[in-house]
């Protein structure tokens, strides 16, 4: 029997689980969501499992292996010095070197790195590949930034960052504010630094190690396994009308799979508002959001000058769109429980989730009580770091795949991870997408450490 006196408690229930939690981690908002959505599905599971809950699992899951907190000090343009604070989480290596992104957001805290390295943690082991759970940022803005002053500061981070990761210890990648251009400045320093060039950051340009597809992978896999989940009941997303939310990396290339695959994308949206343009955003219209968002950094609100029929609602989310498929891609708790409710009542079919954890807690709820077909981000959005571990491959083996490979290796991987749910989700006829998705992702990572013994 383990022993009783550890500092960590023993329980039996969800409730219970997470007043010791929350008492160990107080404050951490995000992280308590998380935990909870998790504990609550994968707890009876663990004690049907009396090997999982004799280890005391759970307990030691949702405790980060380590977390390393620095300074980072740069200069703006006019000279100024600046600090921000900046995370590695490194949450779960059992079952492959630490992977996750780096989020570079005013409002990124603790909480929100914890949050997101634990989703990251059961996503990594949905795909199937070999990934243990990480995520890192930084409470830095980017928005209103030079690319130099962006620069100045990537090449800081790494100053502290690079002596934490490595190919075979951890692998960072992009998330909010780190696109393209900061994972080319983050890799620039760490060669300099480390003189090395290896496939030590995913995301990389095309040109020095990266890999074709990865720009597009988050959004094209949200698509194909919301296509999973609609061939599934024996549909489709042919002439299905689409909400999107977000206009950043996840949301345009959602939208422009879901366009591909016959469906109509009325609204996107940013932090300003949303666009509702009820003759859908084709190719050539989200062509021009693709150059406003990544060359221009502008206002979604542009799109409604340029095209007609279009109307702009200012600091309003787009949940309240008729729609057949929501696919929320821009961050967390961006769907409330009275957004569910509005969406329920507006017939929607299939909520998939591109952003990770935009659900609020109670608009799960909301959405399984319904019958909706209700895909969580540890599913639906493990397209874009499975890529990612495509590209790792790549770099070991110092090749590259072409577009045709890594799209059909996607493709595979999204359907795997939705028979796995299929698998581990179906109650009484309806699949519970969150509870296959917990439980499949939770087996890999319990398994591993109940082989390596107590550590
Ligand atoms: N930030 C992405 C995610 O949330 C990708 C991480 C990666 O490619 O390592 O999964």
């Amino acid at each position: 029997m383990p022993n009783k006196a550890t500092w960590i408690d023993t329980c039996s229930d969800t409730e219970c689980f997470m007043q010791g939690l929350e008492r160990r981690n107080p404050g951490e908002l995000e992280f308590h969501q998380a935990v909870r959505e998790f504990v609550e599905t994968v707890m009876p599971f663990v004690l049907k499992h009396r090997k999982y809950k004799d280890a005391q699992i759970l307990e030691r899951m949702t405790e980060p292996d380590r977390i390393v907190i620095f300074r980072v000090t740069w200069e703006d343009d006019a000279g100024n010095i600046r600090a921000n604070r900046a995370w590695r989480v490194q949450f779960n290596n059992s079952i492959g070197p630490y992977k996750g992104g780096m989020r570079f957001h005013p409002d990124a805290t603790l909480s929100v790195l914890k949050f997101l390295g634990f989703e990251q943690t059961f996503k990594n082991s949905l795909t199937g590949l070999p990934m243990g759970g990480a995520k890192g940022g930084a409470n830095f803005n980017p928005k209103g930034k030079s690319d130099r002053e962006v620069m100045r500061f990537c090449h800081s981070l790494m100053i502290e960052l690079h002596r934490h990761i490595g190919e075979d210890t951890d692998v960072p990648a992009g998330d909010i504010g780190v696109g393209a251009r900061e994972i080319s400045y983050l890799f620039g320093q760490y060669k300099r630094l480390e003189n090395r060039f290896a496939g030590i950051l995913t995301g990389k340009g095309l040109t020095f190690g990266g890999s074709l597809v990865r720009t597009e992978a988050t959004g094209y896999g949200c698509v194909y396994f919301c296509e999973n989940m609609l061939n599934h009941i024996d549909d489709s997303l042919k002439e299905k009308t689409c909400v999107v939310s977000g206009s950043g990396n996840v949301a345009i290339y959602t939208a422009e799979k879901a366009t591909e695959l016959g469906a109509r994308v009325v609204a996107m949206s940013d932090s300003s508002g949303f666009i509702h343009d009820p003759a859908g955003i084709d190719a050539e219209k989200l062509a021009f959001i693709k150059n406003l968002k990544e060359v221009r950094r502008g206002r979604i609100a542009e799109y409604a000058d340029k095209f007609e029929g279009v109307t702009f609602l200012p600091e309003e989310r787009p949940w309240n769109v008729p729609c057949d498929v929501a696919f929320p891609c821009a961050t967390q708790n961006e769907i409330s429980l009275d957004d569910a409710k509005a969406l329920i009542a507006n017939g929607v079919k299939a909520v998939c989730e591109g952003a990770n954890m935009p659900t609020e807690l109670a608009g799960a709820h909301a959405f399984l009580g319904a019958g909706i077909l209700y895909a969580p981000s540890k599913a639906a959005n493990a397209g874009g770091v499975a890529v990612s571990g495509l590209e790792q491959s790549q770099n070991a083996l110092r090749l590259s795949w072409s577009r045709e490979e890594v799209d059909e290796k996607l493709k595979t991987i999204m359907r795997d991870i939705h028979d796995k749910c299929v698998e581990h989700g179906q109650t009484d006829g309806f699949v519970n997408y969150v509870l296959g998705a917990n439980i499949a992702g939770f087996i890999k990572v319990a398994d591993a450490m109940l082989a390596y013994g107590v550590v």
